[in-house]
């Protein structure tokens, strides 16, 4: 067989241009780790350079003479990053963190106490444990003994979601008010269909949330015609908005008018912010769910981020992830031995159609596979016990990156360099 070679790919590539908007980092000649923190680009840094500029020269003028204000600025970004899932203006907000975030929508949308015996949460068991934590300290909070209403939903025998069985389960059970699932789980990269789920749960009576951490920029969604009730995400990822950059939430418009959990003034209608009431008018839809003051300078780093992920355009960047991903199973196959105790595997499932943005290959010695690679220039990142994720991200990622991947990975197996590395202490029995 012969395998497709990675410099053509790369000169036939539309999106090749947008590397060089982006700063590789010195030290790491290919980095597969943009599921983790994206890469600065040229755009992120000028955009903040800019905000630097106005809060030293206009100082709080900023607020309504920066360009554009500071005032709206969060307004103004959320409606641009609403169309990259699917929503309308208004119906996201883009403020807090991932997991505030999801704090917020729980206090405002979950209803244990309306009466009608609906009281639980389900939730995928393999979930980032991030949102695990903040549903049971939600349900504590509520008053409410998480063993008795948090149902945890487990993968199947070979580690995926079986969608059709969870479909059953959000139908099971008549005490089930709401389920929040990912909408790519971020050990095996499945990607879920969020419409088909979200129509079994609204038949059965549940309400459904999504976690779009490992999708957003790199999947489009369409979550306001799905009928979503929710959604949440970082911007750190495959959006690249930098190290801790502020989160995003979308509240479906049928949710419109509810108020919000958690309250704050930067929640308030924007023409009467500063009317210093006593009484809160909440903005409408999903702005109405920020709390306090937005950070401008982590808004700026999105601003620029965004400008590449909207020229390159979301379907395009999908449609290259997809053969990115699937020129990496290609080559590793190829190259490596699958199968046996000393194989690898695919944690990932292969269908386009379900896979999200990384490669999730499976080794009993993963953890130091992953170390032994990065000394190799070959960054990517180790979720125990066994998964090691390539995450070649499109807008700056190349075929030969991945090509000088498995590259690099044969040449450790080969030499077996990764023993020379420590065991990891959670491997050690
Ligand atoms: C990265 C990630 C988060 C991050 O949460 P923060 O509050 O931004 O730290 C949450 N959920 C999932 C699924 C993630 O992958």
């Amino acid at each position: 067989m012969t395998l497709p070679d990675a410099r053509q790919l790369d000169a036939d590539d539309a999106l090749a241009a947008f590397r060089a908007r982006f700063y590789l980092p010195p030290g790491a000649p290919v980095y597969l780790d943009g599921n983790s923190l994206g890469l600065l680009s040229l755009d992120a840094e000028a955009s903040v350079r800019r905000v630097l500029e106005e809060w030293k020269t206009l100082a709080i003028g900023g607020w309504l003479e920066g360009r554009p204000p500071w005032f709206t600025l969060a307004e103004t970004l959320a409606d641009r990053v609403a169309a990259l899932v699917g929503a309308g203006p208004g119906q996201v907000a883009v403020t807090n963190s991932t997991t505030v975030n999801l704090h917020q929508l729980l206090a405002t949308v979950y209803r244990p106490d309306a009466g009608d015996g609906r009281t639980k949460i389900l939730a995928f068991a393999g979930e980032f444990p991030s949102d695990l934590y903040a549903l049971t300290s939600h349900l504590r909070l509520r008053g409410l003994d998480p063993a008795a209403h948090l149902t945890l939903f487990s993968s199947g025998a070979d580690g995926l979601i079986d969608e059709a069985a969870l479909g059953e389960a959000l139908g099971a059970d008549p005490a089930l008010q709401l389920a929040v699932l990912p909408a790519v789980v971020y050990t095996t990269g499945q990607l879920l269909d969020l419409r088909a789920l979200t129509a079994r749960a609204h038949a059965a009576g549940v309400q459904v949330g999504f976690d779009l951490s490992h999708s957003v920029g790199a999947v489009p969604h369409t979550l306001t015609a799905d009928g979503v009730d929710f959604a949440f995400w970082c911007h750190y990822k495959y959006l690249n908005a930098g190290p801790g950059a502020v989160g995003g939430l979308y509240l479906h418009p049928r949710h419109d008018g509810l108020q919000p959990g958690l309250a704050g003034w930067w929640g308030a209608h924007k023409g009467s912010l500063f009317d210093m009431a006593r009484e809160m008018t909440p903005a409408d839809g999903a702005s109405g769910l920020q709390v306090g003051t937005p950070p401008v300078l982590g808004l700026a780093a999105l601003e620029g981020a965004l400008d590449l992920a909207e020229e390159a355009g979301l379907v395009r960047l999908r449609e290259k992830s997809l053969r990115l991903t699937a020129y990496l199973m290609t080559q590793i196959e190829a190259r490596l031995p699958t199968g046996g105790a000393d194989g690898f595997r695919f944690a990932n499932p292969r269908a386009d159609r379900q896979r999200g943005g990384h490669v999730a290959l499976v080794h009993r010695e993963a953890a130091r596979i992953c170390r032994a690679l990065k000394d190799a220039g070959v960054v990517t990142d180790h979720r125990p016990p066994d998964i090691v994720r390539f995450a070649p991200v499109a807008l700056y990622n190349s075929f030969e990156d991945c090509h000088v991947a498995v590259e690099r990975l044969v040449e450790i197996m080969a030499s077996r360099a990764h023993e020379n590395y420590p065991l990891e202490r959670s491997l050690v029995p």
